[in-house]
């Protein structure tokens, strides 16, 4: 599944920080490469013209990522692809947000001493 939430990602697990990260690349590769397999896939949609604000949380997990101690980030994104694209973050309603956290509480509430395993550098790159 490839999916941005939509919270802060301060608020995101090791787990779904990395996730998302490896997932924002494909998207991104998807609208700016035309990588045919995920350009019709909803997420990939929602993101369409709106590549500055995609290139944005790919900054903010990048440094959520650093202040979490992982400094092996070298999947940057070409800045030069946002050009005449929207920095707005898609429409989300207020059940959307609470339902993201909630799923996210669960995950944590499942997975007790969450993270210590994700803590390696490998799993920021995306294999590109
Ligand atoms: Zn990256």
């Amino acid at each position: 599944m490839v999916k941005i939430w939509n919270v802060p990602v301060q608020e995101l697990d090791d787990q779904h920080l990395l996730g998302e990260h490896f997932e924002l690349h494909v998207i991104w590769n998807a609208l700016v490469g035309g990588r045919a397999g995920w350009r019709r896939h909803p997420e990939t949609q929602r993101w369409q013209g709106r590549l500055a604000a995609l290139y944005a949380r790919h900054q903010a997990q990048v440094r959520e990522m650093q202040a979490r101690g992982w400094h092996g980030h070298r999947s940057e994104l070409d800045l030069s692809a946002t050009a005449n694209s929207s920095a707005e973050w898609p429409e989300v309603d207020a059940a959307t947000l609470a339902a993201e956290r909630e799923r996210l509480r669960q995950y944590r509430a499942g997975r007790p001493g969450r993270g210590a395993a994700a803590r390696s550098t490998d799993q920021t790159r995306p294999g590109a």
